[in-house]
């Protein structure tokens, strides 16, 4: 397994639907927050189009939950907006945050996808703790801290060596960004 990869890449979270999920056996989600379900900084309330997303989970019976490295503060505010438990600071990639929501779930984590904007974290994160990892764009591109915007560089160039040529992972030259566990 590439702790990296992605299982998936869809372009926003509002692709996840009950159907979506059914079809590949999942029956919860566990989602970053800043980027991935609401624009970096922004605050509830959840505009409508969100609302109508959570209220179409509801309506099929699929747990949700926030896990975010965001401030606890923060993550609980919107996890209250929306009704979902939420954890912040949760220390992504490490696993332990994501494992704590699984069990809040009453899932495995085998039947949960977690969805992120960043592989070195989200994605990471959600390998590591067994789940079915999902990538999605983030909200604001462009945004973020020059630190944020060099590694999201380094997140491109290793999806596009990836998906244009997985037979490339066992390539000497770029070995070192592969492993497998
Ligand atoms: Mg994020």
């Amino acid at each position: 397994m590439r702790l990296l990869m992605p299982r998936e890449r869809l372009a926003s979270v509002r692709e996840i639907t009950p159907a979506w999920l059914k079809e590949r056996g999942l029956r919860g989600l566990i989602v970053d927050l800043d980027n991935t379900l609401v624009p970096y900084g922004a605050p509830p309330p959840p505009p409508a189009e969100l609302a109508s997303w959570k209220q179409e989970l509801d309506r099929a019976g699929v747990p949700l939950a926030i896990v975010s490295n965001a401030r606890r503060e923060r993550t609980r505010r919107w996890a209250e907006a929306l009704g979902v438990p939420g954890w912040g600071l949760a220390g992504k990639p490490l696993p332990l945050a994501i494992r704590r929501a699984a069990r809040a779930l009453g899932l495995k984590p085998g039947e949960i996808a977690v969805v992120g904007d960043q592989l070195f974290t989200d994605v990471l994160g959600a390998n590591l703790a067994g789940c079915y990892s999902v990538l999605v764009e983030p909200i604001e591109p462009r945004g973020g801290l020059p630190h944020t915007r060099w590694i999201r560089g380094l997140e491109r160039r290793l999806l596009n060596s990836h998906f244009r040529s997985p037979n490339q992972a066992t390539s000497p030259k770029r070995g070192f960004l592969y492993w497998n566990c």
